[in-house]
Order: structure tokens, then C-alpha cells, then sequence
């Protein structure tokens, strides 16, 4: 038997399956649209391309685009404020609010963050073992791109990837840790919303961090810029769902130990 949660929820997802479906079938008949970018000229063009946008929060189409043939690409991808993943190719939203959802990766490839995260994480090299790190520096200007060299043991914050928005879902595979916010002008770490400690502190608080994470028997990390406002960043300490699993439980059977005895 069905349970009324069970009813209202398979209404919303009927709902919205036909939502899609109806955008989908609207975007194949540009012809019945007319084009955007001559309508803020209040000119009326019918358009010639029709597309289904999406934004970084799920799966499910949020809306369409038309635009006429002169339109197309012309002053974006396909109109401003919308740009095409090079992974994926969805066209999304670039932003809601202050954060911008692409992040670009080997300097010319835009991609949606999701795209973005998923690809950092197939690549086993991004994942850092906390005993490793020896020291943390915050240097925009290093001549190197690399976030963490195996080398010397240096963790630069300033090469911290953004592949995560504010409340974006992140993959199972993946759990979040804690994180650290720094003012984005200065790279200060934030003490409260309007101070910042002095420079230096966010380094050593993400070393500290980064220690116990070994301490507590993690044997490799991510860190992930994971929400950008306008004036601070934050960045994120990700670890493998299954470890984080297996040393939580860990720990409470070392408590139980503790408590027994
Ligand atoms: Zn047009
Ligand atoms: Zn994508």
C-alpha cells in the first residue's frame, strides 16, 4: 500500500517529468518562439534555436532559451549569463547568486562544476595522504599550478580547485569534513563575517587540520573550494565516504572500549 508521502511524491515526479518533457518538446520548435536577445530591443524575431538549460543543482532541466540565427552565441553561450559544458554539453546558468557554477580547466575548457568534480575525482592523483603535506602556504603567484607537490611537501591553498557550489549535492563517493573560510581579497583566513585573523593563520590551521586527519588514521584527502560568496571563499576537507565510515565506527568502538573498561 502506498503512504501519502509516497503519493505526493510520485505526483511532484510525475510533474516533473511532463515539466521536462514539455521543455524538451518546446525547444525542438524554435519557430514558436521568439528570440530573446531581439526582444531586449523590444524587437520580435522568430527564432531559429531552441535549448533546454539546466543549473548545478540536479538533473532535471530548469527552462529554455530561443534565440534567432544572428543570436546564437553571440553574446554568450548561447545568450549572457549562460555558458556550455565542454563534458557534459548542457548548457547551464552561470550563477544565481555571486558564485559562478564553471569552473575552467587546462586554461580553456569550461565545464559545469559537477563535470568538474566528477573528472577531479577519477583522477587518483588529486587525492593527498595528510602525513604527506609538510607545510601549507597561501602563494597565488607560485610558479607552479600544482595544489600539492609530492616533492617537497608544499600545500598551496591559492591552487585550491572550485568544483562545488553552496548546497550543490556531492557525489556518495565523497564526505565532507570540515572547512575553512578565507576573505577572497586578502586570502586571510575569517575570524567572524567582518575580521580576519592575520595572515599566516589560515595556513597553519589547515596544516593542523591536515595532521589530524592523520592522526585520526585518514590515509588521503581532497581539498575543494566548495562555496564562493562575493567577499570569502571556503575551502573544504573532503574525504573517501568509506574511510570516514570505517574510522567513525572506529571510534565509537574504541568509546565503547573506554566505557567497558
Ligand atoms: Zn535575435
Ligand atoms: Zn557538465
Amino acid at each position: 500500500m502506498w503512504s501519502l508521502p509516497d503519493i505526493v511524491r510520485m505526483n511532484n515526479e510525475a510533474a516533473q517529468a511532463a515539466q521536462q518533457s514539455q521543455f524538451e518538446k518546446d525547444a525542438a520548435k524554435p519557430q514558436d518562439h521568439l528570440c530573446e536577445v531581439c526582444g531586449w530591443s523590444s524587437k520580435e524575431t522568430k527564432a531559429d534555436y531552441g535549448y533546454v538549460w539546466f543549473d548545478i543543482f540536479s538533473d532535471d532541466p530548469k527552462g529554455t532559451i530561443f534565440v534567432c540565427e544572428d543570436h546564437d552565441g553571440y553574446t554568450g553561450s548561447p545568450i549572457e549569463g549562460y555558458f556550455n559544458c565542454g563534458e557534459c554539453d548542457r548548457v547551464f546558468i552561470e550563477n544565481y547568486s555571486w558564485e559562478r557554477y564553471s569552473t575552467i580547466v587546462d586554461e580553456c575548457e569550461e565545464l559545469c562544476l559537477p563535470c568538474a568534480l566528477k573528472r577531479y575525482l577519477e583522477d587518483e592523483t588529486n587525492w593527498i595522504a595528510p602525513d604527506a603535506v609538510q607545510s601549507v602556504v597561501l602563494d597565488p603567484d607560485a610558479p607552479s599550478d600544482l595544489l600539492f607537490d609530492p616533492a617537497n611537501g608544499v600545500l598551496n591553498l591559492a591552487k585550491v580547485q572550485h568544483l562545488i557550489g553552496v548546497k550543490m549535492p556531492v557525489p556518495p563517493g565523497i564526505a565532507f569534513l570540515e572547512n575553512l573560510e578565507f576573505d577572497a581579497a586578502t586570502g586571510q583566513m575569517l575570524a567572524t563575517t567582518s575580521s580576519t585573523f592575520s595572515a599566516g593563520v589560515g595556513e597553519s590551521a589547515a596544516l593542523r587540520s591536515i595532521h589530524q586527519l592523520a592522526e585520526q588514521g585518514f590515509s588521503r584527502f581532497l581539498i575543494i573550494l566548495d562555496a564562493a560568496y562575493q567577499f570569502s571563499v571556503s575551502l573544504g576537507i573532503y574525504v573517501g565516504a568509506r574511510e570516514n565510515e570505517r574510522i567513525l565506527a572506529g571510534e565509537e568502538v574504541i568509546v565503547q572500549v573506554r566505557k567497558a573498561a
